[in-house]
């Protein structure tokens, strides 16, 4: 389906039969509805349970920050060069702006105005009106630009995915009481087989069944065994309702590093259309989709990551910056029914601590959402959203003046506008995706043991999957071998923060005398002691359920590329690889045996672990 003028658009579906109770019963707060009154010029306001502003503790927010060149991008984006970017990762501390947050602004544009009297105070569930309105149309008009469905969807503050992914659960779930309800009415979520736990654990306490759907290089499937067509056409009611949801996380998903393509989206969109599933597209990582990858990742496996890894956004219309249009765009694109939600989050492109982000969907669902926000969490904290909103968007005016560490920095608060978030999200991108190759291709280097032996000169060659034969001698009866085994393998991460690493322990010598996923656990508890002392994440933690924990959630190991300093990525990946040859060696079951012993942890984990 193409994009049309609006006009011309279908209207978003009704999906009001999907409503929770909870979502049926919510009716607007009469306290709120009187904010609107609270800005009558000159109204003596005697109704509001407001404190006074000028017993607030603060007279002004003032931090530094940084400009928006401060990291470089990386190619093929065409960008201005980064200013003087003297040490990539960190950025000289001069390079900096002020931004200050006054406590009273004279702006009388209530959608310009940002300051503390306001921020600070009670409002309405919408938020900071400047940083609502900037939020809200960066989504509709550069990060979403052309929503096929009749004027497009509408969008609500949250304090960040896990609040946004909590009040879509909200507003689209129902509680089932075991024994109490029909099982036909228990409700389910789909996921990813290996994924990002806690959206799933926060479904399992309105007792959801929890149905994995198989993935691939991308993300999930929309057909095959496994895959997303299959599940819900052979689903098996004596379970439960067929699910309604799907939440997933299509661009550097945690913990494969995957990205759907478009076509991939159409597929699985016309999938859910047949079923009647609503898309929960949780994208914390939207912004680190690596052009790199795809290409070295080739040269890694020896065949093409997909054939239809080409974002082609080209025809869902521009956002105005190049760098947007050359990322695959959100499920949004292609949902010309209204079932997809969106979720944002500035945790990863500002800091985790802002607990700052918000909603994309259809205009009916993000009422019943903005609703539950004026219940529970009423907006996001004025002093995050101050001071974001002056980063972003500033305020014209010459700042007061200051003196000592941060008379350096006494440049503008014009605020980064839309064209300087775009430039720093190309940094961010640029650092990350430069980190990610770093360890990559050490892991790319080291994915072998050599093993050398002598054999009786019968069999010649010698090539099985994962080992080959690389040298022999001339000898009479006897060949002296030299065997390249693959001990792990990996794809270069198509975006996100991780590499999730699949080890072959089958190649270990000691594949015959222990389950693997002992081998597993033990290995784990090597990694983690000197002299290698890394920690990489256990695979069983992203498992969707038991099966896939026991079947294959042991083999993987998730590796973040994003937190350790950037002197540290090489030797520590080497530290890693080191400690990963050295399980390789053992050859004595005692061994193993005493690494188990310390490894109670991860033990108790498989045991216990019951997602
Ligand atoms: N969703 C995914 C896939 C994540 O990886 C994370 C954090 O790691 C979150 C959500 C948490 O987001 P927030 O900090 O916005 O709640």
């Amino acid at each position: 389906m193409t994009a049309e003028p609006s006009q011309e658009l279908p209207a978003p579906i009704d999906l009001t039969h999907y409503f929770s109770e909870v979502a049926k019963n919510k009716t607007a707060s009469p306290f709120k509805a009187f904010y609107k009154f609270f800005g009558i010029p000159g109204i003596g306001n005697f109704a509001g349970g407001l404190p006074n502003n000028n017993y607030f503790p603060f007279d002004t927010l003032e931090g530094v920050a940084a400009l928006p060149e401060r990291f470089k991008p990386t190619p093929p984006t065409p960008v201005k060069p980064p200013k003087q970017c003297a040490d990539p990762d960190a950025g000289p501390r001069t390079e900096g702006s002020r931004v200050v947050v006054p406590k009273v602004s004279p702006d009388p544009n209530p959608l310009t105005k940002i300051d503390l009297k306001t921020a600070l105070q009670y409002g309405d569930a919408l938020g900071l009106p400047p940083l609502f309105a900037w939020i809200r149309k960066f989504t509709l008009e550069h990060l979403h630009p052309n929503v096929p469905y009749k004027n497009g969807p509408e969008v609500v503050l949250t304090t960040g995915n896990t609040d946004g992914f909590s009040k879509t659960l909200e507003a689209l779930m129902n509680l089932w009481r075991e024994g109490v309800d029909p099982v036909e009415e228990r409700p389910g979520m789909l996921v990813e087989q290996y994924m990002y736990t806690p959206p799933a654990i926060r479904a399992k306490s309105y007792k959801a069944n929890i149905v994995p759907v198989s993935m691939d290089r991308q993300g999930i499937m929309a057909s095959g065994e496994g895959g997303l067509e299959d599940v819900l056409e052979n689903w098996d009611s004596s379970h439960g309702r067929r699910p309604h949801l799907l939440y997933t996380v299509t661009i550097g998903q945690n913990p494969t590093g995957g990205v759907v393509s478009v076509q991939r989206r159409k597929e699985i969109y016309e999938v859910c259309v047949k079923y009647d599933v609503i898309i929960i597209e949780d994208e914390p990582y939207w912004y680190l989709q690596y052009p790199s990858a795809n290409a070295l990742s080739i040269k890694s496996r020896g065949h093409p990551v997909s054939e239809d890894a080409q974002p082609g956004c080209e025809t869902y219309g521009s956002s105005g910056y190049p760098f947007l249009d050359s990322l695959v765009p959100s499920f949004l694109s292609v949902d010309y029914q209204g079932r997809v939600v969106r979720l944002d989050t500035f945790s990863k492109t500002i800091a985790p601590g802002c607990r700052l982000g918000w909603i994309t969907a259809q205009p009916a669902l993000i009422e019943k959402i903005y609703l539950s926000t004026q219940q529970t969490t009423q907006q996001p904290s004025g002093f995050v959203q101050s001071m974001v909103a002056q980063l972003l968007i500033g305020t014209e005016g010459a700042l007061p003046p200051r003196e000592s560490f941060f008379s350096s920095s006494n440049k503008t608060q014009n605020g980064w506008k839309v064209d300087g978030w775009v430039r720093w999200l190309e940094g961010l991108r640029g650092n990350y995706e430069r980190r990610m190759n770093a360890m990559c291709n050490i892991l790319e280097a080291n994915k072998h043991v050599v093993k050398t032996g002598r054999r009786r000169k019968q069999t010649s060659h010698h090539n099985e999957q994962n080992q080959s034969t690389i040298n022999t001698t001339d000898d009479d009866s006897e060949w002296r071998h030299v065997v390249k085994l693959q001990i792990y393998d990996f794809d270069y991460p198509m975006g996100g923060m991780f590499t999730w690493l699949h080890f072959i322990y089958e190649t270990h010598p000691l594949a015959d005398k222990f389950p693997h996923s002992k081998l597993s656990a033990a290995h784990w508890v090597l990694l983690t002691r000197e002299p290698y002392r890394v920690l990489p994440a256990p695979g069983v933690l992203f498992s969707a359920n038991e099966a896939i924990q026991a079947a294959s959630g042991y083999q993987f190991m998730r590796l973040c590329f994003a937190a350790v300093d950037e002197a540290e990525i090489e030797p520590l990946t080497q530290r890693l690889v080191n400690g990963i040859h050295a399980f390789w060696a053992i050859k004595k079951s005692e061994e193993i045996d005493e690494l188990l012993e310390e490894s109670p942890w991860m033990e108790a984990r498989l045991a216990e672990l019951t997602l």
